[in-house]
């Protein structure tokens, strides 16, 4: 059976989303554009406008220290660009960092690539580090105002443990907030759905980008994916405080969807 389906040790599991990853870095935009008809760039800008990151200069607290931002699994840098972008335009907040935490090396690559044409890096508010979301110990404890993950969780091996992770290394009131593909309410358009992604994706992976598996698996992924009611219990479980309304909002009727925590 593909992998997913069958039971392999932790190690083994782990290495070969590494291995997905390495195989699609650098046509991954081309892919995700195609794959989600180019709707993935306004879930990201919908995310993050939601999330409203930035302070403001002039109400912050005197000698604060300035917005520190995680994000995780973070590839090649779309969330931290747009976190960072938000926070400078909208607050005009010049000083906020984020350090992106990602698994796979060639994702980071990519993502320093393209950082590369922005002042980021050489103001210092922006890293890419090397990490497995479930060990974070580079991070400090209570260190974080917020902690993003972009497509990235369904992929974790033990979504327990990073969900541990994330919640060690936030402040109190700091948020956890993940955009994550999800469970379709309506089945008419379930159905479309269901077809577009076992049937148009992995073809799509094969023309594109020369490897049905990779495309595959992410799709295999998706669907064992919990809905968001069990996701929204498992963040609850976590430690985490629910937003009114259980803590989540469906973006394209359940396509993908924004689940958000507070810790106490
Ligand atoms: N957040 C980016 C975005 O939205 O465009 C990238 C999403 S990409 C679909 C998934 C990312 O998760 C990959 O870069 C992969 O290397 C990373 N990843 C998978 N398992 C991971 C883990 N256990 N810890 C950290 N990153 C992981």
């Amino acid at each position: 059976t593909h992998f997913g389906f069958e039971t392999v040790p932790e190690d083994v599991k782990q290495s070969r989303v590494a291995s997905v990853f390495s195989s699609v870095a650098t046509s991954y935009d081309t892919m995700n554009d195609l794959m989600s008809l180019g709707i993935h760039r306004l879930w990201k800008d919908h995310f993050v406008r939601a999330l409203d990151p930035g302070i403001n200069p002039l109400i912050a607290t005197p000698g604060a220290p300035p917005l520190s931002i995680l994000d995780v699994a973070g590839g090649t840098g779309d969330i931290a660009f747009r976190l960072l972008e938000h926070a400078g335009r909208v607050h005009g907040d010049n000083t906020a960092r984020v350090m992106v935490a990602d698994i796979n090396p060639d994702m980071l690559a990519e993502g320093r690539r393209r950082a590369a044409g922005t002042p980021y890096l050489s103001q210092g508010r922006l890293e890419f580090v090397e990490a497995n979301a479930e060990v974070l110990s580079m991070v400090p404890d209570a260190s974080v105002d917020i902690y993003t993950v972009a497509f990235g969780i369904r992929n974790f091996t033990n979504i327990r443990k990073a969900l541990a992770e994330a919640h060690r290394i936030l402040k109190p009131g700091g948020v956890f907030a993940c955009l994550e593909f999800s469970k379709v309410g309506n089945p008419v358009l379930d159905a479309v759905y269901k077809r577009w992604s076992f049937g148009a994706i992995p073809l799509i992976g094969q023309v594109v980008a020369g490897d049905r598996k990779s495309y595959q698996y992410l799709v295999e992924s998706i669907e064992r994916f919990p809905s968001q009611t069990e996701f929204a219990g498992m963040i609850k479980e976590g430690g985490f405080l629910l937003p009114e309304g259980g803590g989540w909002e469906d973006l394209s009727m359940g396509i993908a969807c924004v689940h958000k925590g507070i810790k106490p």
